[in-house]
């Protein structure tokens, strides 16, 4: 009774060790299966004692050894893939004997066996060795069958040579283990379904979950950035009114510094919404004609100061040289991608040193062509061990480089998402104080000059007069209206007020004004459709009236908003007073053109 509780233990461990239900019929089958073959071959031995057969008692007696070893190395060792070979291996044995040497033929229990020897050896060892098994008992019999055929004329299945009792027993008791094996294994099969399908559920509902978590955190990283940004506006927009009254030496360092750490915190909320965008994939790539000449030079001069105050010898290189050249693809995220990457170069780069924006034509079939960009600095540099870490969101090579040199360290991650979403890869050649070298290919088909010469802006180059100009300003926000009247005060502007849309649609059907600045995000009507309305008016000298829109959005967004054809131009906030300028003299020329 001990060595049955023993026994029982060890198994019970046994099964515990795996929990895949698969294993635990596995190992059920076998331990089932050599018990029952054990009892059932002891009990035909002694029943075969009182009708001595000599070679009859050997086998048997063998084979009750070789179950009982098997059940010993299972239940005590925990070898169930060796017991499994050896009870399947002394099944055989006792199958090819019987063939071989005492020729008693095929009977029902030999039959019997050989599909407990193809089921078990499937079921408890795989299917390599099923096969094996298999074919190895399988194979003999049918030799054995068409041999017969062959000597007597037909194959008949023959009687055992052991008492009829023992061979109803054995024919019993082996349909008996047939049907433990597929209902062990049926069982397992439907415990793995089950589970696999609870599982599934659990996934689904986790997915469902995940889902809704990153859109909550969009919405909420989405509205949070929008109500930093508002206020942050408003302490930039101060500092540039301020900056343009005339202020002292170490009032100019003041805001020097005010500017620089806001400018900062703008870069990091605006790069952390694009950021947020590409990684739901929400980014998508627009295409339009426009000429890549113009937009490498717009790049070379925005930096061209930057550089001279910092000392360094910055070089735009095209090879296509004054020829210009036409392209299909989207302007504001290549203009995102080497700004990101012209703006490191010079950041990175010492007194003294040379930045580089170079692009080559690498190949041109058809109207394909395919362009290498290269920035190239004679900077810090990267320490190879970083080259990799530069590219994750929020990591700098260094973490003395934020406090020497400011950044968000989102700059390259959206540059390698954005180059990623044109199907190409941002490469990387760096060695510390030597320089660095960040080059991609892109390829666009090429386009036709006129029309993308038509969308391209006018620069005005002459200083015009602004102030009889009749401006209407369209705005909601309070200190964005003291900051607007402070600019235009300044340049002793004829200015108007409009709280919201619908006002300002109102006040410019009176036909009183050449230019609203319009604030997007407005109550009762929004700048967008206020400007839809506006261009629906019958007078064409009204509908037409230029509007500049003044928006909180990325530049990104803004482009991207299908409404951008109702504006004639647009400003992000916080815009410098001198750009607004800029475009107000615009407005004059165009005015005095017509
Ligand atoms: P950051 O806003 O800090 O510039 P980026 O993602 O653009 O963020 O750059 C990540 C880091 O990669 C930088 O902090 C700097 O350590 C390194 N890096 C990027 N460009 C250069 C460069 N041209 N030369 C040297 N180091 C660079």
């Amino acid at each position: 009774m001990n060595i049955i509780n023993r026994y029982k233990l060890k198994y019970a461990a046994l099964m515990k060790d795996t929990e895949v239900p698969l294993m635990q019929s596995r190992i059920k089958i076998l331990t089932y299966g050599l018990i029952i073959m054990l009892s059932l071959t002891l009990i035909i031995l002694f029943t075969s004692l009182t009708k001595p057969n000599i070679t009859t008692i050997i086998r048997l007696f063998i084979l009750a050894v070789t179950m009982g070893y098997a059940l010993y190395l299972l239940l005590e060792k925990g070898k169930w893939q060796v017991s499994g070979h050896i009870f399947l291996l002394s099944l055989c044995i006792f199958i090819w004997t019987n063939l071989l040497f005492y020729a008693t033929g095929i009977n029902l229990v030999t039959l019997q066996l050989s599909l407990i020897i193809i089921s078990s050896s499937f079921y408890t060892l795989g299917k390599n060795w099923g096969i094996l098994y298999s074919s190895a008992n399988v194979i003999p019999i049918a030799l054995h069958m068409i041999s017969t055929r062959l000597q007597n004329g037909t194959v008949s299945l023959t009687a055992m040579q052991i008492g009829n009792t023992s061979f109803l027993l054995a024919f019993i008791v082996n349909f008996g283990i047939l049907i433990m094996m597929h209902y062990e294994f049926f069982k397992s099969f439907y415990q793995s379904h089950y589970k696999e399908r609870e599982l599934n559920a659990q996934l689904q509902q986790a997915l469902k979950e995940a889902q809704e978590a990153t859109r909550l955190r969009s919405d909420f990283l989405s509205s949070m950035s929008h109500e930093l940004r508002t206020p942050l506006h408003a302490v930039i927009g101060m500092i540039n009114v301020l900056s343009i009254e005339n202020p002292r030496k170490d009032q100019e360092e003041n805001l020097a510094i005010l500017r620089f750490s806001a400018e900062n915190l703008l870069a990091l909320i605006n790069d952390t919404l694009d950021f947020s965008k590409m990684n739901e994939d929400k980014v998508v790539l627009n295409k339009a004609d426009f000429n890549l000449s113009i937009l490498l030079q717009n790049i070379h001069s925005s930096f061209k100061s930057k550089a001279e105050q910092k000392g360094l010898d910055l070089r735009l290189k095209m090879d296509f040289g004054g020829k210009q050249v036409y392209i299909n693809g989207d302007q504001t995220r290549l203009t995102q991608i080497l700004n990101n990457l012209v703006s490191n170069a010079v950041k990175f780069t010492d007194t003294g040193g040379r930045v580089e924006l170079s692009v080559t034509t690498t190949a041109q079939i058809g109207q394909k062509i395919v362009l290498l960009f290269a920035v190239k600095d004679s900077g810090i540099g990267i320490p190879v061990n970083k080259q990799e870490i530069i590219f994750e969101p929020f990591l700098q090579a260094n973490n003395n480089i934020t406090k020497r040199y400011g950044g968000t360290g989102l700059g390259l991650a959206i540059v390698k998402r954005l180059i990623n979403l044109h199907d190409s890869e941002l490469r990387l050649i760096s060695e510390e104080n030597i320089g660095s070298v960040f080059s991609f290919e892109l390829s666009y088909e090429l386009a036709k000059p006129e029309i993308a010469e038509e969308k391209s802006p006018a620069i005005s180059t002459t200083v015009r007069d602004i102030s009889n100009l009749n401006i209407l300003i369209a705005e909601d926000n309070i200190i964005n209206i003291m900051l607007l009247k402070k600019i235009l005060d300044q340049w002793d502007c004829n200015y108007s007020l409009s709280k919201n849309g619908q006002e300002a649609l109102d006040m410019v059907k009176t036909g009183a004004f050449d230019v609203v600045l319009m604030d997007i995000h407005m109550p009762v009507m929004d700048g967008f459709e206020a400007s839809r309305h506006i261009r629906e008016l019958p007078d064409p000298n009204i509908s037409k009236i230029k509007i500049i829109a003044l928006t909180a959005s990325s530049d990104v967004d803004i482009q991207e908003s299908f409404n951008f054809t109702y504006l004639d131009d647009y400003l992000l906030k916080p815009f410098s007073p001198l750009l607004l300028k800029e475009k107000l003299e615009a407005v004059v020329s165009h005015r005095s053109g017509k």
